[in-house]
């Protein structure tokens, strides 16, 4: 019995503090623009009860719900990939959205519905970045996919990829540790690490790469690249949310030690996280608070070299 008042007592104090903590992270968000870089589009799951019931058409439903978690958020821009279909669809449904495909996509792997084929065509890839109807490459897929990123079936995409100078994201971590080994049976952790893709920038030096999930299992390979090449930033998603902050908080600090906390960016990647991921960032307590706007906002501007009307309109949108 005393132990259960104990815990019941215990639990007030945590849910007041975590209370006032909310509060103070609602004042600093005030006016600030964010940009998520690590966004996943896929089909509507018609089982997803926390949007199922917005729109009858659940690929639309999911797209409304989603609007709503970035107006929630001051996400004002977001970087997603996912199949052709609905990276087409989501960009044009929201303007916030620079998307594009998943690469390689996975016939196996239901959140890449519909994947006719691994790679895109690229004839028609070619002229939805030359209009602007697509924006982004990734999030790829080496990993998962057992295909090594120097495969030189992907030298077209980052041929166009450089042209364009479209942001790429690199999926640079072993995980995610729970998987489906029935849509991904060749899986091959080793082709996440961002070392190989040395050759590859030695071939295209101007390909815009951000590697996703820093601070994880190739957090040190991260800051090799990222010395060499100006334009590689960094994200931090997933290792954040599931790993001990232990492991991962020296790294981010280390990321910062060796001067290249300017190119860390906010990202969120598994739906409905925006709020858990932004929290995560203002909770590291010995950023100042420019930093963290710069985590927020900044950063990422300047990886993807934001006008200044651009940004201009990203403090309007958040007014
Ligand atoms: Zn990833």
């Amino acid at each position: 019995m005393k132990k259960e008042i104990l815990l019941l007592a215990s639990f007030f104090v945590l849910s007041s503090s975590q209370l006032i903590s909310q509060n103070n992270i609602d004042e600093f968000l005030k006016n600030q623009p964010i940009i998520d870089v690590h966004v996943h589009i896929t089909k509507g799951y018609s089982d997803n009860e926390e949007y199922n019931k917005v729109n009858v058409d659940i690929d639309i439903a999911k797209i409304e719900w989603m609007r709503q978690r970035l107006d929630q958020n001051n996400i004002v821009l977001a970087l997603g990939g996912g199949p052709m279909k609905y990276a087409k669809l989501w960009q044009q449904m929201d303007k916030r959205y620079w998307a594009g495909p998943r690469i390689p996509c996975n016939p196996l792997r239901e959140q890449d519905e519909p994947c006719e084929s691994e790679l895109p065509n690229l004839k028609e890839l070619d002229s939805l970045y030359k209009n602007g109807r697509l924006k982004y490459l990734g999030e790829t897929s080496f990993n998962s996919m057992g295909i090594h990123p120097a495969d030189e079936r992907f030298n077209p995409y980052w041929e166009l990829a450089e042209k364009y100078q479209i942001p790429i994201g690199f999926h640079a971590d072993r995980g995610p540790f729970k998987r489906n080994m029935e849509e991904t049976p060749n899986w091959n952790e080793a082709y996440a690490n961002p070392i190989l893709l040395l050759p590859i920038l030695e071939k295209y030096p101007k390909l815009k790469i951000y590697l996703m999930h820093y601070p994880g299992s190739y957090f040190n390979e991260c800051i090799e690249v990222m010395k060499k090449y100006d334009q590689i930033y960094c994200e931090m998603t997933a290792v954040t949310m599931f790993a001990p902050k232990e492991r991962w908080e020296p790294r981010i600090k280390k990321l910062f030690e060796e001067g290249l906390g300017e190119r860390l960016m906010f990202g969120s990647d598994y739906v409905g996280t925006i709020r858990k991921n932004i929290e995560i960032v203002y909770n590291l307590d010995w950023l100042t608070e420019d930093q963290k706007r710069d985590i927020y906002y900044n950063n990422a501007a300047k990886f993807l070299e934001l006008s200044e009307a651009e940004i201009q309109t990203h403090h309007k949108m958040v007014e």
